[in-house]
């Protein structure tokens, strides 16, 4: 079985980005794009008690997220029996959740649908025919590092291999980050294939989550995309707002906002339980901010797979100013069939949806298949 290669903690081009050159006292701070913490100093002088670079809230939360499948189990009060399987999980694709999205989790309860997400299982280790390591056939689809291009009109951007957290069921567990991250001087040459082809119009930042890099290194992308001028629109896909929704803060809000580019951001979103108050806090900060919101789910097995689950999911997404855009029948990737549902069930689903939701609630049903010129509706 092919395991997905560790997001890097520290990133082959940080060097690229400007030193931060002082003296002194030790101030937490984050590497430009990274989830690794290191020291630097700052100055000691009674004009400069402040530390130049304290970093932002949410680098700390992603730096703090929970890493090891025993410390989740046990935070979580799950009894031992869990954690041969949650181990033997982790060894093909990392544990990670944040404190944000754990805290809305029920301590005691292994069924809990934001658990079940993130949780490890021994059956991740079982082959299952038909299950692949890139079940979107990606690889063929890579015109120059960095870039996916499938669809007319637009291209796709893995702006960063890091995501804030692991999702078992997650079509890129296996994706080969380390060949497809590129330097900034890369992406330069990358972003020539966009410039070259008048028919591209929307940019999308994927990853990975392409929230998890820096706001610097998203405004020099952003700045770089807007001097298209056949560019149209900015799409962002991200679960970051979700389960670290700090993430949505000033800086950030302050390149997005600042670009000619129309601009949409495409949540991730399964379950109602995912949406709190800071989540709806941050969806408004985005709204405000003139980015049109949207949300995608994948149907999984005993996640999200009753109507009134996924009801319950379109309403709650609506109170936070999101519309429901995509519910996606599970990619058939290599350690995650445990969380399909079959197609028949899938339409089933989604005619009783249909019964009790306005049509502006409801997702469309889709499946992507390798090779076709959009995804297919179910
Ligand atoms: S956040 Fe998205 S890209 Fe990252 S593991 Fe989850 S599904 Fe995959």
């Amino acid at each position: 079985m092919i395991t997905r290669s560790p997001a890097p903690l520290q990133r082959h081009d940080e060097a690229e980005e400007p030193a931060i050159a002082t003296t002194g006292t030790a101030a937490l701070t984050t590497t430009a794009d990274t989830t690794a913490i290191t020291h630097v100093d700052v100055p000691t002088d009674s004009e400069h008690t402040a530390p130049l670079s304290l970093p932002p809230a949410w680098q700390a939360q992603l730096s703090g997220a929970i890493r090891d499948p025993r410390e989740l189990c046990r935070r979580l009060g799950l009894d031992e029996r869990w954690l041969p399987g949650a181990e033997a999980g982790h060894s093909l694709f990392e544990v990670r959740v944040p404190e944000a999205f754990l805290a809305r989790m029920r301590p005691g309860d292994p069924g809990d649908p934001l658990l079940r997400q993130v949780l490890p299982l021994g059956e991740e280790t079982q082959p299952t025919p038909g299950y692949v390591a890139d079940p979107l056939e990606e690889a063929a689809h890579t015109p120059a590092k960095g870039l996916i291009h499938k669809y007319h009109g637009r291209v796709l951007l893995i702006t960063s291999p890091a995501c804030a957290v692991n999702c078992r069921y997650c079509f890129r567990r296996h994706f080969p980050y380390a060949e497809n991250s590129p330097s900034m001087a890369q992406w330069d040459a990358s972003l020539d294939t966009l410039r070259n082809d008048p028919s591209i119009t929307e940019a999308i930042l994927s990853g990975g989550d392409p929230l998890a890099t820096s706001d610097r290194r998203l405004a020099w992308l952003s700045e770089r995309l807007e001097a298209i001028p056949h560019l149209k629109r900015l799409r962002i896909h991200t679960r970051l707002p979700v389960v670290i929704p700090e993430r949505i803060d000033a800086e950030l809000l302050g390149w997005l906002g600042a670009t000619r580019l129309q601009k949409v951001v495409v949540l991730h979103i399964n379950h109602a339980n995912e949406i709190d108050e800071s989540v709806i806090a941050a969806c408004r900060r985005l709204s405000d901010a003139g980015v049109t919101l949207l949300n995608q789910s994948v149907l999984l097995r005993g996640v999200n797979d009753t109507v009134e689950t996924l009801a319950a999911l379109s309403e709650r997404l609506f109170e936070a100013g999101v519309l429901p855009y995509y519910l996606h029948v599970l990619d058939p990737v290599t350690g995650a069939a445990h969380f399909d549902v079959p197609d028949d069930e899938a339409r089933e689903l989604v005619a009783g949806l249909r019964g009790v939701l306005p049509g502006f609630l409801m997702p469309r049903l889709v499946r992507e298949i390798p090779g076709k010129a959009s995804k297919t509706p179910l």
